[in-house]
């Protein structure tokens, strides 16, 4: 996968997506897979937005039974189904648990109706043909097998705990770029570090939109029939160069990366009300032998450039974490990253203490609201759903442009990685297949990530076997990765490769010397001189939002 931007400037696109998300990356897709032309830009390297930061977890909708939704819980049983089926490789059944308590809502008797509720509700989440991916029946544990699973939780608080299962995406970072590349396979042109700095407009027709390479500073215009604005925080800062907004604003939402409380489950605990903050679920997630603590949810009113994380509000967090459960004792040196994003809330609903986030994802049909033609405009709410409302997107899209496509494929189609069927047996065949020289939990680690496409590196390693050194061990990441990431994956920047293509930085900061073993792996690519070197170094550490409180408070 190539940047072509003279094919960007050149051809006439039926759709161009606006943002590399994940939005923007499955509308992409869907539209490449109906036969219409896409183009896609992104201003800063795919997935780059708030796409990276998620708590991964590809929800099937429990916690909606308190709003009595239905059809929208139906979707997301459906859409985790999907996401399973699609990407075998990167979507897994994942166990979760909530303490139940003397409380009635919380209690055993009102958790194990609804988990009943939910077992009702997702009746068919099981009709993949893999074993792996089955999702068992949801139960009420006692409080012994409650103390045996979660070593160190004060049980006697608690009466039992409710246990179900829902999924979690290995590497969403990775996600992303499966559907990037699964676009390009099917047609799509598509560039990062590319900006839409302004739309071309006829009229009351939007025809384009004039583009800025921040690679060479070249300013060029892009034509299409329609324009699909997927930028999403960024979503009005676009919209503000047609004269146009939204009803939409946004609010910032936080992880923690720890080291590891518990493994194998993820478990959701209730914060004491703390910093004027109200009590809230807390989901404590094993993650690449990490925990990730998720979701703290901080008001903001001033758009999404001017917001800048601080030590305070990573502290205020850690308070809450720790009134969920105190003998965790979270301190700032115990956080190994922080990982932040936005969400979107409705401008009606903005309150300076609470968020109250917006919760379906909304395509804004601009003909019908504003009167402009030629632009829609995609307001996602969760990783979960950006499939689903990628397809509404595209089916107004070709409903406007009057075209004759086929259907949406994107619910049936595996991505570039996922041609797997029983995803356990693909990977003892892969351990027995891959040349010794490989580590074994490298070889795990490429199928996890690569899927069925793992033996692309398995090629690189034959022809040179010495790019099957690992760069930082214990991390199972290979030389093979970066020299993939830079010659096949449009990786430009050591950030796209350390934060993005590989999983050197996904944890936390590597190393100043993985960092600059990287960066000399990288060189020859680019002709980087030894201070280019040096600067990519100093942009990726800028990277890290915990890094930059450092340095910004003090
Ligand atoms: C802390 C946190 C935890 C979360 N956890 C979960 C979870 O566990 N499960 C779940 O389902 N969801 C979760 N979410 C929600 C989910 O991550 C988001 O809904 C989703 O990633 C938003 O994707 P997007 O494509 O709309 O936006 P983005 O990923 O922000 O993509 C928009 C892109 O547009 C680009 N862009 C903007 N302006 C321009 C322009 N002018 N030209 C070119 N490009 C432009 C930006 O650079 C950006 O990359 C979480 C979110 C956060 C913040």
């Amino acid at each position: 996968m190539k940047r072509n931007l003279e094919r960007l400037a050149n051809h006439k696109f039926d759709i161009l997506v606006i943002g590399g998300g994940i939005h923007g990356a499955i509308t992409a897709w869907d539209a490449a897979l109906r036969g219409v032309s896409v183009g896609l830009i992104e201003r800063g390297d795919f997935g780059s937005g708030t796409s990276q930061n998620s708590l991964k977890i590809i929800h099937g909708g429990l916690r909606y039974l308190q709003d009595g939704n239905l059809s929208r819980i139906r979707m997301m049983v459906r859409e985790r189904t999907t996401w399973m089926k699609i990407a075998p490789h990167l979507i897994h059944p994942l166990t979760c648990l909530i303490p139940t308590t003397q409380k009635i809502s919380g209690s055993r008797l009102a958790m194990g109706v609804a988990l009943k509720a939910n077992d009702i509700l997702s009746f068919d989440r099981n009709q993949l043909a893999d074993p792996q991916k089955e999702l068992p029946d949801g139960m009420i544990v006692s409080r012994q097998e409650l103390a045996r699973i979660l070593p160190g939780y004060d049980v006697y608080t608690s009466t039992g705990a409710a246990v179900w299962y829902d999924a979690q995406i290995y590497n969403s970072e990775r996600l992303l770029l499966e559907f990037i590349l699964s676009a390009v396979d099917a047609g799509a042109e598509v560039a990062n570090y590319v900006e839409a700095i302004s739309f071309l407009q006829q009229d009351n027709r939007i025809i384009g939109v004039r583009a800025k390479d921040f690679q060479t500073g070249q300013i060029f215009d892009i034509q299409s029939k329609l324009v699909i604005n997927c930028a999403g925080a960024w979503m009005d800062c676009l919209l503000e160069k047609a004269a146009l907004h939204s009803e939409y604003a946004t609010s910032v939402a936080m992880n923690v990366i720890v080291n590891q409380v518990w493994s194998e489950v993820a478990v959701g605990l209730t914060s004491q009300p703390v910093n004027g903050k109200p009590p809230q679920v807390l989901f404590i997630v094993p993650w690449q032998n990490m925990s990730m603590i998720g979701t703290c949810h901080i008001p903001w009113h001033d758009g999404p450039n001017a917001f800048m994380l601080n030590k305070v509000m990573v502290q205020e967090f850690l308070d809450q974490i720790n009134s969920a459960h105190p003998p965790l004792k979270l301190s700032l040196e115990d956080v190994r990253h922080v990982t932040w994003g936005f969400l979107p809330v409705n401008k009606a609903d903005v309150n300076r203490q609470h968020v109250n986030l917006t919760r379906d994802g909304v395509v804004i049909d601009h003909q019908k609201k504003n009167g402009i033609s030629g632009l829609i405009s995609v307001l996602g709410v969760k990783y979960t759903t950006a499939r689903v409302v990628a397809e509404q997107a595209m089916d107004l899209a070709v409903n406007q442009l009057g075209m004759k496509t086929k259907k949406c494929q994107t619910h049936m189609t595996q991505v570039r990685g996922g041609k797997i069927d029983d995803f356990r047996a693909f990977l003892r065949k892969a351990l027995l297949k891959v040349p010794r020289v490989v580590n074994e939990r490298s070889t795990e680690h490429w199928v996890y990530t690569y899927g069925s496409e793992y033996e692309k590196l398995v090629e690189c390693v034959l022809r040179q076997p010495d790019l099957a050194r690992r760069i930082d061990p214990p991390l199972p990441v290979t030389v093979a990765e970066v020299e993939h990431a830079v010659h096949h994956e449009m990786a430009l920047t050591l950030a796209d490769v350390i934060g993005r293509r590989t999983e050197l930085g996904s944890t936390g900061l590597p190393s100043m010397a993985t960092l600059q073993k990287c960066a000399s792996l990288i060189s020859p690519e680019f002709r980087w001189s030894s201070e280019h070197q040096q600067q990519e170094i100093n942009s990726l550490i800028q990277t890290y939002p915990f890094k930059q409180t450092e340095t910004i408070v003090a």
